[in-house]
């Protein structure tokens, strides 16, 4: 008897001809993700399993294991050789602290002596006779144990699921340019395109010294925080503080916003194009600030036409956000009450609902394609 654990994945059953290499690049991120643990992993006929573990790093194995898109659930599971004995002594020793349960058999193996359903009440009659306080619910159960007899002559016994991230694997989707700033939307935006197998590369605006070394430390660390789904980040950090001076200077206060998104549109096109990126990603969610509205996004949308914006969080409520920020653990982090940059120069009145002629005639008073030159060649890359 040996412990193992079976994953399960979904979608990619759907993928038709491109289901191989879906496949391929999830095995690849498994393997990748159990690096360096004491385990093996393997694909058969069907199922992919994860064995020979220390049972000290099992769960550090399942906590991996749940982050990495594309599989859907995982179970514990005893394996065993397939023996109708066995199998009925080591269901007489499980244990519940429950109220019902059901057993289910599968046996893909036609040639076990006993039929599915037979078999799936004689091992029912077992656990109840260990477990008097228990009774049989086929539909309504707190427990199904699972007995699975497979074709390779194993069979696997299991009682638990446990939820995965779900998704597609990491790296189907190509690469997207993330806005990351300090806040709580822009990770949570992040991560929602790494469910949809896009890899994650990182762009941040600074203000130093108006924003402070501990601002820019954060955004590394929430970088960090979302490499155990999106994989490891390449982190660029762009200056900015010039480029707001010279807005500050130039142009009315209340286009202050605006300019900035749009100066910030411009230079991630251009750094997604030097990163092999095919869209940017931002945390922006319609009506969350002035900055949000429709008109205020297309404004944005139309600083470059090169590369497109996507922005997984446009129809959430904060409250939703929120929740999927605590549950992938950048909450905590995102909160630290450092500065962002686009809290400096704040004016008090931005506009709301801009006009690209009005905007186009404020940035004139500025040379941008000078600034945006001088910011792109001070970026500096981390390795998160
Ligand atoms: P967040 O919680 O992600 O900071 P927010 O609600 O504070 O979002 P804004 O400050 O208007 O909203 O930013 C909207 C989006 O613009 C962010 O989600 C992020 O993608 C991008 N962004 C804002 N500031 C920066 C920055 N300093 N560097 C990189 N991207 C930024
Ligand atoms: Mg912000």
């Amino acid at each position: 008897m040996k412990r193992v654990i079976l994953l399960r994945f979904g979608e990619l059953y759907l993928k038709g001809k491109n289901r191989n290499y879906f496949e391929k690049v999830l095995i690849s991120n498994i393997k990748l993700n159990l690096k360096g643990l004491n385990c093996d992993f393997y694909r058969s006929t069907g199922r992919y399993i994860v064995t020979d573990y220390d049972e000290m790093d099992e769960s550090i194995i399942i906590d991996k294991l749940t982050k990495i898109f594309g599989l859907v659930s995982l179970s514990k599971a005893v394996e065993i050789k397939t023996d109708i004995n066995d199998i009925r002594e080591y269901i007489s020793t499980l244990k519940f602290d429950v109220e019902t349960f059901r057993v289910s058999v599968t046996r893909a193996d036609k040639n076990f002596p006993v039929q599915s359903n037979i078999f799936e009440r004689e091992l029912g009659g077992i656990i109840l006779s260990k477990n008097p306080k228990l009774k049989v619910s086929l539909k309504n159960f707190d427990t199904e144990i699972i007995v699975d007899i497979r074709e390779s002559g194993k069979t696997y016994i299991l009682t638990d699921k446990i939820q995965c991230a779900g998704g597609m694997p990491l790296g189907t989707a190509g690469k997207g340019l993330l806005l990351l700033s300090g806040g709580i939307d822009s990770p949570v935006a992040g991560y929602m395109m790494s469910k949809r197998g896009m890899s994650i590369v990182g762009l941040h605006f600074h203000s130093f010294p108006y924003t402070s070394e501990l601002a820019k430390q954060k955004v590394i660390t929430l970088a960090k925080e979302i490499s155990p789904y999106c994989g490891k980040i390449r982190l660029y950090m762009c200056p900015f503080t010039e480029i707001q001076e010279e807005i500050h200077k130039h142009c009315a206060p209340e286009f202050m916003i605006t300019i900035m998104r749009r100066i910030m549109m411009k230079i991630a096109a251009k750094v997604a194009a030097m990163a092999n990126c095919k869209a940017i990603i931002t945390g922006e969610n319609l009506g969350q600030v002035a900055s949000q509205t429709v008109e205020s996004m297309t404004v944005t949308n139309f600083s470059q036409t090169e590369v497109p914006i996507f922005r997984p969080l446009i129809a959430f409520d904060k409250k939703e956000i929120i929740e999927i920020s605590r549950q992938i653990g950048t909450y905590d982090t995102s909160i630290l009450p450092y500065e962002d940059c686009c809290t400096v120069f704040l004016p008090k009145n931005p506009v709301i609902k801009p006009k690209l002629e009005k905007v186009q005639k404020e940035e004139s008073k500025l040379d941008i394609e000078n600034l945006i030159q001088t910011a792109i060649s001070k970026i500096e890359l981390i390795e998160c």
